[in-house]
């Protein structure tokens, strides 16, 4: 829990480097846990995509390796998803190591720390990220219309 007074004026810099050091240590921990967590996944589902090819179980027809491909393409992208988390809790270390971590990149307000921990690379507080997140939605509506093609999960 952070609590900030405003009343004990000049000490209370000391005081807020000594908090923001314990929190930047303890965000810096998840961070490195969640970095740890999926390097592991990853390279286990890199073992699982090496070892399920053709190999194993000789020679496959065409319907059976199209599917493989399939499983594969899957394996692939959620490894690319994983390995983009894995870049943003890179950058997020490197910001700690600056002392630019838990900041707003867009408004330079601190992010909470509620927020923090539920999304520890966040780069964003949660107004601007909304407010983006409305105009990302606004835009994928817009190239729907351009495109005619996606799903519409509102209904
Ligand atoms: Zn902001």
């Amino acid at each position: 829990m952070k609590t900030r007074s405003k009343t004990n004026g000049a000490t209370a810099t000391g005081a807020t480097e000594t908090m923001a050091r314990q929190r930047y240590a303890e965000l810096k921990q998840i961070l490195e846990d969640r970095r740890r967590d999926i390097l592991s996944e990853v390279q286990e589902k890199m073992r699982d995509v090496r070892t399920d090819g053709p190999n194993d179980e000789g020679v496959l027809d065409a319907a059976e390796s199209s599917e493989s491909d399939i499983q594969d393409e899957i394996e692939f992208a959620l490894i690319q998803m994983k390995a983009e988390t894995l870049n943003k809790i890179e950058e997020a270390l490197r910001r700690v190591e600056e002392g630019t971590y838990g900041f707003c990149f867009e408004c330079g307000e601190e992010i909470s720390e509620k927020r923090l921990r539920a999304l520890p690379f966040a780069v964003r507080c949660k107004d601007c990220e909304e407010a983006r997140e409305v105009a990302a939605q606004r835009e994928r509506v817009l190239s729907r219309r351009v495109t005619g093609f996606g799903l519409d999960l509102s209904h």
